[in-house]
Order: C-alpha cells, then sequence, then structure tokens
C-alpha cells in the first residue's frame, strides 16, 4: 500500500460525507488492533476452539499419482465452521466490534454463505443482525435464509434493481449511514473503501501464515505454486499473503462461466472484458458496460459471480506479481467429481475452480515440485447445482417426489 488504501492506482475510499467519521473510525480501531499483538493472539485463540483451527494442509496423494507430477497439497479452508474461509473474516470482523463497543452487526450477501456466517458470528457475540440480500437470491437460496432466520438474524429483501447481491450492498450502505452509532458493517470480502480490501485480507492471512508453516514442515520446501479461486478475492488474498516475498508463484483462478467468448462469466483479471472504474465506494476493474451500468454476470458457483475485484489483486495484477486464469462451468464439475472420487474431498464450487487449474498445470512438473491448492470450502451446499449438473436420475426423482409431497398437503 502506497497512500492510504491504495495499492497502485486501485482502492480507495470514496464515500459519502456521512460516512467519513465512521470510516475514519473504523480505521483507527484497525490500526490499533493490528499493532495490539494480544488482538491476534485473541483472534488465533477464538479461531482454535470455535472453528477448528489450524486447519490441515492435506497431501493428496491419490490425485498426485493421477497426474504424475507436482505433489499436490490441499489447504482445508471447508473445516471451518460454517463450511468455509468466511468464518475467519467475519469472526475477526466480530471481535473488532467488540471492541468498538458497538451492539448491531449488518451485512450484505449474494449466495447467503456470507449472510449465514455473520449471522453465526452475531449469535456468538450477542449482537443484533440484519442482513441485506437480493429478493431474487432469497428465492434461489432458501436454504441459507433458513439458517440466517435460525440464528437470529433478519432478513431483509432488497427490491431495487436487479434485485440481487450489489443492490444489497447498496442497501446495507443506506442501513449503515442512518445507524452508524451502534452499527458495524461486515463486508464479506477484500473488496469495498478502505480499510475493507486490507483488513480483510489481513483476518484471512491466517491461512497463508499456517499454510507456509505447514508445506515448510511437512516437505521441508516452499510451494512452486499456488492456486485459489477469486471472487471478490479475499480467500485468495488470505493464502498468497503468506508467500508474497517467497519464490513461490501465485495463481487466481476466476469463473470462465460458459466460456469467456460467450460473455457469459465474471472474470475480471482473466480476461481483457473488464474495465477500470469506481463503484461500490472503490476503484477496481468492474465488469461494465461503456455507460458504467454493471453487466450481468454468470457462473456455476454462485459466491464467484461478482463484478468487481479486490484492489489489491488488481494491482498484483499490474505489477505481474499473481497469475490469473479461467475454470469453466464444466471443466469445474469435472474437476469436482474427480477429487471426490478420488480423494474423498468435496469442495465447493468456487474452490474447485483452482482445482482445475492445478490439474492442468501439474503434469508439467516434477515430484520434487510440490503445489497447493486452497479449498476454501465445502461444497455439500452445492448439491443441488451439482446433482443437477451431473444429471443424477435419482436426484431428480426425489425433488419431484418432495415436491409433490408438500403439493398433496
Ligand atoms: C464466498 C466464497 C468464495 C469467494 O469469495 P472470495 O472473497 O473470492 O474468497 C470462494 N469460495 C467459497 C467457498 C466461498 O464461500
Amino acid at each position: 500500500m502506497t497512500e492510504r488504501g491504495y495499492y497502485g492506482q486501485f482502492g480507495g475510499s470514496f464515500i459519502p460525507e456521512i460516512l467519513v467519521a465512521t470510516f475514519e473510525e473504523l480505521v483507527q480501531a484497525f490500526e490499533q488492533a493490528k499493532a495490539d499483538p494480544g488482538f491476534w493472539d485473541s483472534y488465533v485463540r477464538l479461531m482454535g476452539n470455535y472453528s477448528g483451527r489450524p486447519t490441515p494442509l492435506t497431501y493428496a496423494e491419490n490425485l498426485t499419482e493421477h497426474f504424475g507430477g507436482a505433489r499436490i497439497y490441499i489447504k482445508r479452508e471447508d473445516l471451518n465452521h460454517t463450511g468455509a474461509h468466511k468464518a475467519n473474516n467475519v469472526m475477526g470482523q466480530g471481535l473488532l466490534v467488540k471492541r468498538m463497543g458497538k451492539s448491531r452487526v449488518i451485512a450484505e450477501t449474494g449466495a447467503g454463505q456470507h449472510g449465514v456466517a455473520t449471522a453465526t458470528m452475531a449469535a456468538k457475540f450477542g449482537f443484533d443482525c440484519t442482513i441485506y440480500m437480493g429478493e431474487v437470491d432469497i428465492q434461489r437460496q432458501r436454504p441459507n435464509v433458513f439458517w440466517m432466520e435460525q440464528l437470529g438474524a433478519t432478513v431483509v429483501p432488497v427490491t431495487e434493481g436487479t434485485r440481487t447481491l450489489k443492490d444489497a450492498i447498496n442497501e446495507a450502505f443506506r442501513d449503515w449511514v442512518s445507524a452508524m452509532d451502534d452499527t458495524h458493517y461486515v463486508l464479506g470480502t477484500a473488496c469495498g473503501p478502505h480499510p475493507f480490501p486490507e483488513m480483510v485480507t489481513w483476518f484471512q492471512s491466517i491461512i497463508g501464515r499456517e499454510a507456509r508453516n505447514q508445506v515448510l514442515e511437512e516437505t521441508g520446501r516452499l510451494p512452486a505454486r499456488i492456486y485459489a479461486c477469486v471472487g471478490g478475492g479475499s480467500n485468495a488474498m488470505g493464502i498468497f499473503s503468506g508467500f508474497l516475498d517467497d519464490d513461490v508463484e501465485l495463481i487466481g483462478v476466476e469463473a470462465g462461466g460458459r466460456g469467456l467468448e460467450t460473455g457469459a462469466h465474471a472474470t475480471r483479471l482473466a480476461s481483457d472484458d473488464a474495465s477500470l472504474g469506481v463503484a461500490q465506494g472503490y476503484k477496481t476493474f468492474f465488469l461494465q458496460d461503456d455507460d458504467g451500468q454493471m453487466k450481468e454476470t454468470h457462473s456455476v458457483a454462485a459466491g464467484l459471480d461478482y463484478v468487481g475485484v479486490s484492489p489489491i489483486l488488481s494491482h498484483l495484477k499490474a505489477s505481474g506479481r499473481v497469475r490469473f486464469t479461467a475454470a469453466t462451468d464444466e471443466e469445474v464439475v469435472e474437476a469436482l467429481s474427480l477429487s471426490i472420487r478420488k480423494e474423498g474431498l468435496i469442495p465447493a464450487l468456487e474452490s474447485a475452480h483452482g482445482f482445475v487449474q492445478a490439474f492442468k498445470e501439474a503434469p508439467e512438473l516434477s515430484r520434487d515440485d510440490v503445489i497447493v491448492i486452497n479449498q476454501s470450502g465445502r461444497g455439500d451446499k452445492d448439491i443441488f447445482t451439482v446433482a443437477d449438473a451431473l444429471e443424477d436420475p435419482s436426484w431428480r426423482k426425489f425433488i419431484r417426489d418432495k415436491a409433490e409431497e408438500y403439493d398433496a398437503h
């Protein structure tokens, strides 16, 4: 970071005047927490006894044999409480909220994973919790809405605009403006105005710190390459930040959707389809048209389906430190099936994007090389999508029978 909140020309803080004091308070609280070793220790302790950290680094021996190249290791963020790396960010921000003496949290959510994680944190800390979610997403993600409500959160349907994630973000900011004194906005990824990209990355850096120690201990060497999927960029920044100063190649994998040529994808850094802009309070590459209207994005993985991307990753692309590629929906389902069969691991559809690229490149490396894939989350949540994609006939029958059962009532 050069100027405050800037990474090269990316980042910054483009916020309404009325939120300036609130952001200043947050920046101060974050800076103080970061300078206090006791705060990081309390975070590590909390993640240890609430979320199973440190998560293991698993040697994927069968996949390694299958591809016959590099030794493949998998960082198991799927084993966090609520099933993904998102727990790292929300629990960290929860500790910060307590430190700031606030009593209410709000969040935006698209697929619902960040909403569930935030509602879980609020239940644990005893905070009031409101989650903003587009009406369309609420219809698509009923199970997550169910859990948020069971956890005590109020889920507010957003009926503006396209009724999806970006509209939920706008509503969350609107709420914050009217309730700054007692409320903190728990942003879900390494995006948004300063200090969110840096703060979310700092909490997620627990992944990279652990992974670096684990891979050295286990193999006696640094990995040749590290692969992570990129939605907003928080799990990728989390693992990458442990290795930025090392001679380790870092690869971010975005959602190639139905193929880059179809336009139905969410690649901001792996293609030339995105352009530089300022939206949602920060400057980065957005998938937008010539008038600055955000484009429709598509991915089989709901968590990668975002128009912007971390300004830190935009900078790391510009400086050449991170390489970006894309994986298509079809490749992702194939890599997922292979991981399930060969290792008994069920990565989330999001995480499986990283697996695709690692599988493409493993054969070109030697057995002396180690590669690490960040398994950002577990795939059980994707049963509806995956069973559909695999066209499993007995699953279809199960869904049909369930529907009939309800209709009969
Ligand atoms: C939300 C999510 C992502 C995408 O978010 P990032 O901020 O890019 O990490 C990736 N994987 C899983 C499992 C998720 O739930």
